[in-house]
C-alpha cells in the first residue's frame, strides 16, 4: 500500500493499538475459530478469541463458519462453530453456513428445513457465505429465499471467484431486488472496491489504492435499497475507508446507518487493522460511532 494507507497500516499499526481510547464496547460482525493459518501459525480457539475480545474491549462477536470449497483450505463447518461456542453464547454469536451445490438440498423446503435445525442450536445469521458460483446463480437464488423464510440475515464474500459479479455489481442488484426484505451483508474486495465508480473487473479481486472521485455502486444500491449492509472487516473494508480517507469519513457519516464492524480476526497475534482505522476515526460523532460499533449489529441480529 501506499501513501496515507502506508502511514495507517505500516509498522506503527500495532503500537497505536494500544494509543486508541475505549470508545467500545465494539460488536465485531466477523471473525473465524479453528481455521488453519496459512503462515504455519495455529488456527483460534474459543479461549483464546474471548482473551482477545477482553483485551480489545469487543462485547460480541459474530463466529462464521467457512463450508465451500473455495472458501479455505480447512473447512470449519458449522456444527464445530455451533459446538465451539457452546457455553460462551453471552458473546460469541455463532452463524450457519450450506453451500448451495451440496448434494440432496431438496429444493428451499429442505434448505429451510437443515436452516431451522442450526437456528435451534443456536445460529443467528448465515455466512460466511463464500462460494465458487456467480451472486445471482439460481443455486445461491434458491438458498437466499430460504434464508428469507427463516429470517436469517446474509453475510457474503464477493470477489472474483466466490459469489463473483460484474463492475457496478448488476448481479448483487438482482438479489437485492428480488428479495427485498432480507439484510444482505457485503465483504471482500469485489464488494470493497465498488465503492469507487471507476472500478474494473482487475480492481475487484485487489486492493485499490487512491483517491475516490465518484460514488460507486455501493452508494447506489444503499440509495436504491434498504437491504444491503456492508462490513468494515479485513483488509478490504480498513482499505476502502483508508484509501482515501475524506470521502471514507464522509461515506461512513452518510451511511451510518449501514455500515457494521468488523475484522475478520483469525489467527492468535493477527495485525487487526481495523484498530488502527479506528484511530484515524476518533472525529465522528459519537452517534455515528455508537451505530457502526455495535448499533447497527444490534439492530440486525436477534442477539437474544
Ligand atoms: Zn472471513
Amino acid at each position: 500500500m501506499v501513501g496515507l494507507a502506508g502511514s495507517l497500516f505500516g509498522p506503527g499499526a500495532l503500537r497505536s493499538l494500544a494509543t486508541t481510547p475505549a470508545e467500545g464496547p465494539y460488536i465485531d460482525m466477523h471473525t473465524h475459530l479453528g481455521q488453519q493459518w496459512w503462515k504455519g501459525r495455529e488456527g483460534l480457539t474459543a479461549a483464546e478469541l474471548l482473551r482477545w475480545m477482553d483485551r480489545h474491549n469487543v462485547a460480541k462477536a459474530v463466529v462464521l463458519p467457512l463450508v465451500s470449497p473455495e472458501s479455505w483450505g480447512y473447512p470449519v463447518t458449522t456444527a464445530y462453530v455451533l459446538n465451539q461456542t457452546k457455553g460462551h453464547r453471552d458473546r460469541l454469536i455463532p452463524f450457519c453456513a450450506i453451500d448451495p451445490r451440496t448434494i440432496n438440498l431438496d429444493g428451499v423446503n429442505g434448505i429451510v428445513e437443515m436452516l431451522r435445525r442450526y437456528i435451534d442450536a443456536g445460529a443467528k445469521g448465515f455466512g460466511e457465505h463464500k462460494t465458487g458460483i456467480a451472486i445471482d446463480d439460481s443455486r445461491n437464488m434458491r438458498l437466499y429465499e430460504a434464508c428469507a423464510n427463516v429470517d436469517l440475515p446474509v453475510l457474503f464474500h464477493l470477489d472474483n471467484h466466490r459469489n463473483f459479479d460484474s463492475p457496478g455489481l448488476p448481479g448483487l442488484e438482482k438479489v437485492l431486488k428480488s428479495f427485498s426484505n432480507l439484510p444482505f451483508i457485503g465483504h471482500a474486495q469485489g464488494w470493497w472496491a465498488n465503492i469507487a465508480d471507476d472500478v474494473t473487473q482487475e480492481a475487484m479481486q485487489r486492493y485499490p489504492t487512491g483517491r475516490v472521485r465518484q460514488r460507486g455502486a455501493i452508494d447506489r444500491l444503499m440509495d436504491n435499497y434498504s437491504n444491503i449492509y456492508g462490513d468494515l472487516s479485513a483488509g478490504s473494508g480498513a482499505n476502502a475507508i483508508a484509501r482515501d480517507l475524506g470521502f471514507g469519513i464522509h461515506f461512513l457519516l452518510r451511511r451510518s446507518d449501514r455500515i457494521l464492524f468488523g475484522t475478520d480476526y483469525l489467527s492468535p497475534g493477527q495485525d487487526v487493522r481495523q484498530y488502527t482505522l479506528l484511530s484515524e476515526l476518533m472525529k465522528l460523532p459519537p452517534k455515528v460511532k455508537q451505530k457502526i460499533y455495535r448499533g447497527n449489529a444490534q439492530r440486525l441480529i436477534n442477539f437474544q
